[in-house]
Order: structure tokens, then C-alpha cells, then sequence
């Protein structure tokens, strides 16, 4: 089955303790595709700026990604993210944000980005999220990511998102941030009472909790001694979990399960090296190499129960 995503396409610029790069891809729809291309065709909405190249535009080469949604405004620069992390990978401190594209960016979705069967609405203004939403026929599975400038300064817009997908991906972070409540637990059934199925709370180096309106299950992120850059993990996470429940007939519980397991896998590729760098060297057979060593390492015999 088909996904859709709306999300950044972009450049950054990163430090970590570990090295600094001053200009790579990167971008929510970018992690976002990549990773879940590796399970299920993709369509890429995004916006771009004559300063994105062919040579950057070859990630997505060979991949079953199409491309149609990928608009380029002449003139303009595409959008650009600065960030840097300290010892503790799991915080991102962003140094600068450029909209330049983004400014103007309205998606109009044609008929096969439209009828898709999952819908993943990466981090973005939660109204231009709902204008999305609302060009979409009733996909079988819509997805949102958020951040913690949207729960501040459109907390309104994005509650009304809260009520009008099926799944939430979030940070542990701002699901205290959002619902003003330490216990997350707690802070996770507030905002499922708002209408959503399931809420998938990252954690970082710590994994993963989702939480449904009877079930909790928790997975460790995969035990990595080299952690190079975290940036793009979310996104890829987000998308090899939804591009394994897109690939599979039915979204019953044991599939969500794998499904975490098959996100946190891709996430452990991204973080050990820089962009898009490591996702963009493995294949397949690598991704499902990890899975498995994923359950032996953790003694993860639940996935498959
Ligand atoms: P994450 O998976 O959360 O680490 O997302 C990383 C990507 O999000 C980076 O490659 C950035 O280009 C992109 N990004 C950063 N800030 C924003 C923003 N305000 N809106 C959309 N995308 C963003």
C-alpha cells in the first residue's frame, strides 16, 4: 500500500561532539521517505529551491519514491535548519531556522498523492496539516509529528490536529510540554482522549512507548556504541514504522509491534553517520540483519509472540 508524506526537503547544518558538517540534505520528508521506501512505495510532497540540486536529488534515485510532489520555486533558497548537540544526544538546540520556501509553501496534492493509503504529516504549521488532511480521501492510516514551537505558539490548531488523525508520533517531551502533566502515562491518555488510536512517545536513546487505549508496549532503541548525529531519527523512525504497517494487510497489534521494532532499526542507521549518509548505503537484507539481531540482543521474544 502507498504512503504520502508532506514534510521538509532541506539543507543543514549540524555539531555534535563527535564532528560538524556546515551544509547537508536533510529534512523530515527526506529521512522520511528514505526509510520507508526500504517497505512501501512513497509520495513525496515537498517544496525545493533552484540551490537543490540533480547531485542532491540522486538520494531518492533508485528508490520507489516518486517524485511528482517535489515543487521547485525559482528564485528562492531551499529551507534551511542549524542545530548542535552536547554529550546528551537526545536534546537538538536549534541555532538557526530559514524558512526561504517554506514561507510560501501550499501544498496542492494530486489524485494518486490524495488516495493514498497512509497519510504521514510531518512536523509542519499545524492549519497547513489540516489543509492537507483535508484535500485526502479517507486514508486507511493518518500520521502526525509536531514540535514544541507549534505547542506553544499554535496550540489551538494543533488540538484540533490531535483530534482528527489516528496516530501521533511525539516527543516525551512535549507530551509533558503539551499536557502540563509530569507522568506520562497520564500526560499520553490526556491527549488519546482527543481522539487518536495510538501514541508513539520517542525517547530518544531510551526507544520508544506506544501507548493505545488498552495496551502499552516499550522498546529499547537499538543498543548502538557509536552514535554520530541523532538528527533525522525521529523522521526516520516515523518512517520505517509506517512504511512496515503500509506493507502489511492488516494493522493488527503484532504488526504495531513490529512495526516499532522495524522504526527503531532504520533510526539506528541513520544516527551513525552524518545526513543521510548511512541510510543511504544499506539495503534490505542489511535492515532485516538488525532486525534480527534487534530481538536476539534484547531478548525481544515479544515482537513475534
Ligand atoms: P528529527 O527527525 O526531528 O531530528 O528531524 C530532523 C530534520 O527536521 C532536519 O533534517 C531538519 O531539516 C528538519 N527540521 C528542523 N526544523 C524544522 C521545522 N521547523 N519544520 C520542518 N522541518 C524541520
Amino acid at each position: 500500500m502507498s504512503i504520502t508524506v508532506v514534510g521538509t526537503v532541506a539543507f543543514d547544518a549540524i555539531e555534535t561532539p563527535f564532528g560538524k558538517v556546515d551544509r547537508c540534505i536533510g529534512g523530515s520528508a527526506t529521512y522520511f521517505s528514505v526509510a520507508a521506501s526500504f517497505f512501501s512505495p512513497v509520495n513525496l510532497v515537498s517544496v525545493i529551491g533552484d540551490d537543490f540540486t540533480e547531485q542532491d536529488a540522486s538520494v531518492f534515485k533508485g528508490r520507489n519514491i516518486n517524485l511528482d510532489g517535489l515543487q521547485r520555486i525559482h528564485g528562492e533558497k531551499s529551507f534551511f535548519w542549524s542545530g548542535e548537540y552536547g554529550f546528551d544526544l537526545n536534546v537538538a538546540k536549534t541555532r538557526e531556522t530559514q524558512m526561504n520556501v517554506l514561507a510560501q509553501f501550499q501544498p496542492r496534492l494530486n489524485e494518486q498523492q490524495r488516495t493514498a493509503d497512509v497519510l504521514f504529516l510531518a512536523n509542519a504549521q499545524p492549519d497547513l496539516q489540516f489543509d492537507v488532511l483535508k484535500q485526502c480521501k479517507r486514508p486507511r492510516v493518518v500520521a502526525l509529528d509536531t514540535m514544541n514551537y507549534w505547542i506553544t505558539s499554535a496550540r489551538e490548531s494543533l488540538t484540533r490536529m490531535f483530534g482528527e488523525v489516528d496516530l501521533i508520533v511525539i516527543n516525551e517531551a512535549e507530551v509533558r510540554q503539551y499536557t502540563e502533566e509530569a507522568n506520562v502515562v497520564k500526560g499520553a491518555r490526556q491527549i488519546l482522549d482527543l481522539g487518536a488510536t495510538t501514541l508513539v512517545i520517542k525517547r530518544g536513546e531510551y526507544g520508544v512507548l506506544m501507548v493505545t487505549k488498552d495496551a502499552i508496549f516499550a522498546a529499547p532503541a537499538y543498543p548502538l556504541e557509536n552514535v554520530f548525529d541523532p538528527t533525522g531519527a525521529g523522521d526516520t523512525f516515523a518512517g520505517g514504522f509506517l512504511g512496515y504497517l503500509a506493507s502489511r494487510r492488516e494493522a493488527h497489534d503484532k504488526e504495531l509491534r513490529r512495526a516499532i521494532v522495524f522504526g527503531s532499526v532504520l533510526a539506528s542507521f541513520t544516527v551513525e553517520k552524518f545526513s543521510l549518509d548511512r541510510l543511504r548505503e544499506i539495503t534490505l537484507s542489511d535492515v532485516l540483519e538488525r532486525y534480527q539481531d534487534f530481538r536476539a540482543l534484547t531478548h525481544f521474544e515479544d515482537v513475534d509472540r
